[in-house]
This record gives structure tokens, sequence and C-alpha cells, in this order.
């Protein structure tokens, strides 16, 4: 086996208990060599992320309130952290530095870099493995995204001379101003998944384990699914059809630096290590029994705008004069779906708030149709699925159980590559149609 990176998120680093448990897994398992900690997230839903209350400590300094009060609950729950361990690192000494740069004015993004900081000095120390600051490995290009080149050939070089360390998520330098003199810059929120991602490639790892508080993915929303039965692989192109349509487990970023180079991440969860947990790989065979699907999810709150005019098809332009109506007015759509006379554009709530009566507006005067009608409240479903391409009878199946459940299909959309249909409902039968779809596929 090769190497592993393995970053664990907050719930699994929030307390003492916790990181004991992260240990376990560390020590019972010598190839994981490399491990990124988030900061200490929630301890219980009514706790605080360190991450949260490290912005609020900025925020006060930037109104020139006093932040001790809140600084005091971070310094409290480091502290406590360290005594429970056991161990003899001077955290004291790092909290009091970190204080003193936010006093001082110190950036936002330097202020909510130091829960994963100080959070992985703890846990080196723990472990016993060496501390890489990713500030001196990970850096971001003057537009603010990843220099990968840059980034992959330091975290390569700076590697090989650390056999096992801890590398904090979260943050790496910036390049905004071209001059290389860099300054603490963050990923966006939950993006310590970007950082495992990047080092398991720069170290080329064989596999990324991203260790959470839930054993994976399941097929369906627990929520409205009693008891979905967990997904064992997945594919990278799958999971960004679920996760689009809301099943997440991983920041979206994750995947690109380490599906180019086809390293597969595993999700498992840190409070039942003995449960398979999810795949997530480049290719996998399709599953060769016909007929299942890999997972449902969906999106409420939606509007359908349907427009027809007879000859549609053989009018020059039409399409594009329509969508550029969308964009002359900042709107993305999700979906399109289309027949010989009509063109129903499929929109998220939020993108057309106060811009629908616009819109249909410059619909009627720009592209003269025949009939325009609106269909609020839809929910998307997309049924996600490699084992569907090729496969007859799936959408029949489909459609059979949603017919016999007495839900109306306001919309069909099937994904070019066969991975997925999507379907609209009404939003009052978008529980009751997840429920449909699951029980025809999974026995
Ligand atoms: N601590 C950061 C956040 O709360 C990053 C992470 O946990 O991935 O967003």
């Amino acid at each position: 086996m090769g190497i592993k990176v393995a970053k664990f998120g907050g719930t699994s680093l929030a307390n003492a208990e916790q990181i004991k448990k992260v240990q376990n897994i560390i020590e019972n398992d010598s190839n994981i060599k490399y491990v990124v900690p988030s900061a200490p997230g929630k301890r219980n839903k009514d706790d605080n992320k360190i991450t949260d209350l490290l912005y609020l400590c900025h925020a006060h300094v930037k109104n020139e309130i006093p932040f001790d009060d809140v600084f005091k609950i971070i310094h409290d729950r480091y502290i406590s952290i360290v005594r429970e361990l056991g161990l003899n690192i001077n955290i004291e000494k790092y909290l009091d530095e970190v204080k003193k740069n936010i006093e001082n004015g110190a950036s936002k993004d330097y202020t909510a870099s130091r829960g994963e900081y100080l959070n992985g000095l703890i846990i080196a120390e723990l472990l016993g493995f060496d501390f890489v600051d990713p500030a001196d490995i990970i850096f971001f290009d003057k537009n603010g995204r990843v220099d990968m080149n840059k980034t992959i050939s330091a975290v390569r070089s700076v590697m090989k001379k650390h056999e096992k360390a801890v590398i904090p998520g979260f943050y790496g330098t910036s390049n905004e101003d071209g001059s290389g003199e860099g300054k603490v810059k963050t990923f966006p929120r939950g993006g310590s998944d970007i950082t495992g991602a990047i080092i398991a490639r720069g170290v080329n790892a064989e596999i990324y384990e991203n260790w959470t508080d839930v054993s994976g993915l399941l097929m369906a929303d627990p929520k409205i699914v009693k008891d979905p039965k967990p997904i064992d692989t997945i594919t990278y192109r799958e999971l960004r059809e679920l996760a689009y349509m809301g099943a997440n487990v991983l920041h979206d970023e994750a995947i690109f630096p380490v599906r180019e180079v086809g390293i597969p991440i595993k999700i498992k969860n840190t409070n039942k290590p003995e449960d398979p947990g999810t795949l997530i790989v480049q290719d996998a065979a399709p599953i060769t029994h016909s007929g299942t699907i890999t997972g449902v999810a969906g999106k409420k709150d939606f509007t359908v705008i349907m427009v027809e005019k007879a000859l549609m098809n053989k009018e020059l332009g039409y399409g594009r004069r329509l969508l550029s109506i969308l964009e002359a007015n900042g709107i993305s759509f999700e979906h399109m779906p289309s027949g010989i006379d009509t063109i129903s554009l499929v929109i998220a709530d939020s993108e057309l708030e106060g811009k629908l009566d616009k819109v249909i507006m410059e619909i009627k005067s720009e592209c003269n149709p025949d009939t325009v009608e609106v269909y609020p409240n839809m929910a998307l479903i997309a049924t996600v699925g490699r084992g569907m391409a090729y496969t007859p009878g799936i959408a029949g199946r489909l459609f059979s159980a949603l017919g016999n459940e007495g839900i109306n299909v306001r919309m069909i959309d099937q994904g070019s590559s066969e991975i997925n249909i999507i379907i609209g409902v009404e939003i009052e039968d978008f529980e009751r149609a997840i429920r449909a779809i699951y029980k025809a596929f999974v026995k």
C-alpha cells in the first residue's frame, strides 16, 4: 500500500475525546503519512466552531470593540484540549502571539486561518509528526486561484524532507499584488478538504482519506427516506451530479486536484471507523445487474418559464435571443429542455428574485412568443447512476413508480451522458417522489 493522506474535519477534532479517536485511527494505519486537520468544530449543535469565533474576533477589532471575551472562548478550548490530551506543548505562547496579531489589525484571512494553525501544532505534537505550515507550500496566483504547478512542486520537494507530517488545512499564501510577497489567504469555507486533495496530489498518494462525521454518502437523504443504503463506490461524475443536488459531504473544489491524476477519495466516519465508507473513483465498472441507480437527490425552489411559438424550430436565433435576455438580467439557468415549438427555462428562485416580471416582458417583446407560461414552486430531482447508461427500462421503471404514486412530472431532462435523469415536480410532491424513486430501484 502506498502513501495515504488523511484529512479530518472539525467535528472529528472538536475536543480531546474526538482527537483521541483520530489518534487511534492514525496509529493503527502506518500508511497514513500526512494528516490535514481542520479547526475544532462544534461539539454539539449549539456549540461554536473555532473558525466562526475567529471571524467574530476580526469583526470586533475592525469595529473597535474589545474582543477579549470572544478570544477567551477560543483560548479556553485549546487549553482544555491540550490539558486533556496531556501534552507538553506551550500553546499559551502561540495563543498570545495570535491574539496580539489580531489586536494589531491582522487580516481577516490570517485571523480565520489560526484555527487550523493552532490545531495543527497540537495534532503534530500528539502524533510525534513534523509540522509543516501550508503557507510555505500552497500558493495562490494573482487571481486568487491556486497556482497548481508552483504548489505541487513545493509540496513535492518539502514533503521529501518529512516522512510524516501534519499540514493544517484551509490556507496558503496569496500573491495578490504579483510581488510574491505573500500574505496568508484562506480557501472558501470548508476548504480544508481542498488542502487535503492538494497534499494528496503533491505526494502522489495512493488514496486521499476524508474523515468526517458520516459514513460516506447515502443513496438518498435520510430525512426523506428511512435508512437509505450507503453508497460504496461512486464516480467523480456521479458525485458531481448528486452534490449539485445537495448531497454534500465534500467541498466541490476538492475533487479537481485528485481527479486529474486519478487518486481516489475515501469518505470515512471518525466515530465509526469500522464502517466501509464511500470510495470516490475516476471510473468504476458499470454495475452489471440492470436497473441499478447510485443515488437520488433533489432541490426545491425553482421556477419554469415555458415559451411556446409555432415553428420555433425554423426560426434562426430564437434560443439565442431568449438566453440573451437571461444574460442581460444577470440570471443563470439550470436546465433548458425543449420541444419543436417550445423551450422551457428552469431557473432557481434565488436567481429570479425581483426580476421575473421584467424577464417575462422582455421575452414577450423581443421573442414574440405565442404564449409564455410561468410555473413556480417546482422541485428538481436527479436520479443518478452509471449503471443506468445503456440499460433499457430504467426510465420506464422511474416513471411508473411516479405514476403509481399519482405524481405529475412537469419536466424531464436526461443528461447527455445517460448517467442522470432529472425531473421537475411540484414542491408538495418532492418528498413523495424521492421515496417512490428510491423504492422503485432499491429492494
Ligand atoms: N475551518 C474552516 C471552516 O470552518 C475550514 C474547514 O473546516 O474546512 O470553514
